[in-house]
C-alpha cells in the first residue's frame, strides 16, 4: 500500500536502522525506542492488524514469530524479552500494518498499561 509507512520502509522508500531482512519479513528498530533493544518486525506482505489475519497469513505469522526470537537471540537478550503486538487503536495500535515489537534489556511489568 502506497501509503502505509511500513509497506514503504519495507520497499526501501523510507530509510529505517534495518537490523534483517528477507523475502517475507524486515526487521528494522522503533524510530521512538521504550527499552534499550526495541525492534518491530514486519510481514513485507500488507496486512493492517492481527484481527485481519486470514488463513492464507498462517505460514508468514509462524515465520515473523520464529525470527523474532532468532532476533532476540541474535541481540543478545538471553532468554528474556517481550513481544507485543498492539490490534486496533484502543490497544495503541497506531501503525495499521501489522507488526510485532520485540523489546529488552531491562525489566518489564505486568500488567502492561
Ligand atoms: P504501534 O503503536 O503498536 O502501532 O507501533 C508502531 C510503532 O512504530 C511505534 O512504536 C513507533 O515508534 C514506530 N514507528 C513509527 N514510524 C516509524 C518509522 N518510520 N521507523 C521506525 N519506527 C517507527
Amino acid at each position: 500500500m502506497s501509503d502505509c509507512i511500513f509497506c514503504r520502509i519495507a520497499a526501501g522508500e523510507i530509510a529505517a536502522d534495518l537490523v534483517e531482512s528477507d523475502d517475507d519479513l524486515v526487521a528494522f528498530r522503533d524510530l521512538h525506542p521504550q527499552a534499550p533493544v526495541h525492534v518491530l518486525v514486519i510481514p513485507r506482505r500488507h496486512i493492517a492488524s492481527l484481527a485481519e489475519v486470514e488463513a492464507s497469513d498462517e505460514e508468514v505469522l509462524g515465520k515473523l514469530y520464529a525470527a523474532t526470537a532468532r532476533l532476540a537471540r541474535r541481540l543478545g537478550l538471553d532468554g528474556n524479552f517481550r513481544v507485543v503486538t498492539n490490534s486496533g487503536a484502543r490497544a495503541g495500535q497506531s501503525v495499521f500494518h501489522l507488526h510485532a515489537h520485540l523489546l529488552g534489556g531491562r525489566d518489564f511489568d505486568w500488567p502492561p498499561g
